[in-house]
């Protein structure tokens, strides 16, 4: 398939299925303009490091189909990681699983990692939030150029991500040339804010704006909602067959502010299905709402997605929306635990001596030679742990 030179970068999560360099063939093939990935298994705190020749391969195939890795790559980190945790255990696994990915997203040349902002599991928000940041700073001092893209959610229980919270853990976060934010469109309408129209569309960036602001917009998920405007659950639908609609994604394919921008597609199914879905997205480019390929595709796309929604529809409808606030409970391991801050304060000299040997690495080739710099960083790392 051909792949066109178009400003706006659609683009799918792919595979990585034997080994991180099929990810670009994965996304080449289904002639994406940008990709996401997962750095290692998504459900694993730590994977297995990359071999030296998957890390070469990677390098070489991004090079060959013009993929960059400062603008079109974002992977997705894993869901395990909890930064805002109250948990000793959980918050010191994530934030490692969290360097460990930031680490690995610059070995690729890759400056963008988008995570999920976690959960409070009932504890003081505020006191989350600011650890939440905390943590983030910690993974920017342990690395060199990446920046952390927070994604909003749909607001199921008491994950951490809408507008407000994505706003309150930036103004905490110290380095904030390296945090940003990803909308998933998903998430967006299942929180709460309708996208189905130019009007309340209009609406939701306005107030993106307010709160956040572009400067931070660093990514989009594109996916259609299997379930009603406000549900809080986060279950993507392909393009068009969900309770967004066509409309909605037409108006993402003609936001100037979301040109050049990662728009990845998470939808369900294979990767046929998704390469039908970037050519659709491309197609909606400067077509109006009134167009006749737009209403007739919407038309066509809206029956095929009846039955499961009018599902949806019902079981949302009879679900009495009972909205007890969670209990606080006590855990026994909580984050002032000494020994845990005492083991992780060790942890942190590796990092920044793995960080400042990136960064002389890099400096002595400049961009031209990731794959050399990989290679250099692999053996100092090595000789470092003997
Ligand atoms: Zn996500
Ligand atoms: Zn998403």
């Amino acid at each position: 398939m051909t792949r066109t030179n178009l400003a706006y970068k659609v683009g799918a999560h792919v595979s990585t299925a034997k080994g991180v360099q099929n990810a670009v063939t994965n996304s080449a093939n289904m002639s994406g303009n940008s990709f996401a990935l997962f750095l290692k298994s998504q459900r694993q705190w730590t994977g297995r490091k990359y071999d030296k020749s998957e890390v070469d391969e990677f390098h070489d195939l991004c090079k060959e189909h013009k993929y960059s890795g400062k603008t079109d790559i974002l992977p997705h980190g894993s869901y395990l990681i909890n930064l805002a945790s109250p948990d000793a255990n959980t918050a010191y696994n994530s934030l490692k699983g969290f360097i460990d990915d930031l680490q690995r997203c610059e070995l690729l040349g890759i400056s963008k990692y988008n995570l999920h902002p976690g959960a409070t599991v009932g504890y003081d928000k505020k006191k989350c939030i600011e650890r939440l940041a905390a943590n983030i700073d910690r993974g920017l001092e342990a690395t060199n150029f990446v920046q952390v893209v927070l994604e909003n959610m749909a607001g199921q229980g008491t994950t951490l991500g809408d507008l407000d919270d994505l706003a309150a853990i930036i103004d905490l976060v110290k380095n904030k040339e390296r945090v940003g934010v990803c909308i998933d469109t998903c998430h967006t309408f299942a929180a709460g804010y309708d996208l189905r129209d130019e009007k309340s569309f209009n609406k939701f960036w306005k107030q993106f704006d307010k709160l956040i602001g572009y400067k931070y917009l660093a990514g989009i998920h594109l996916n259609d909602s299997k379930t009603p405007l406000n549900s809080n659950r986060d279950l993507h639908e392909n393009i068009g067959y969900g309770f967004l609609g066509l409309e909605a994604f037409r108006l993402v394919m003609n936001k100037p502010e979301l040109e050049g921008l990662p728009l990845i597609l998470e939808t369900p199914g294979e990767d046929d299905i998704r390469a039908e879905e970037v050519k659709l997205l491309e197609e909606l480019i400067g077509k109006e709402a009134d167009d006749e390929f737009v209403i007739n595709k919407s038309q066509e796309l809206q029956k095929l997605g009846e039955k499961n929604r009018k599902v949806e529809q019902e079981k949302m409808d009879k679900k009495k929306k009972t909205s007890k606030p969670e209990k606080q409970k006590p855990l026994e391991r909580c984050l002032e635990d000494k020994h845990v801050l005492e083991q992780f304060e060790k942890d942190a000299d590796k990092y920044v001596r793995e960080r400042d040997m990136m960064s002389e690495i890099m400096k002595g080739e400049g961009d031209e030679k990731p794959k050399k710099r990989a290679k250099k960083v692999k053996e100092e790392i090595k000789e470092e742990e003997l």
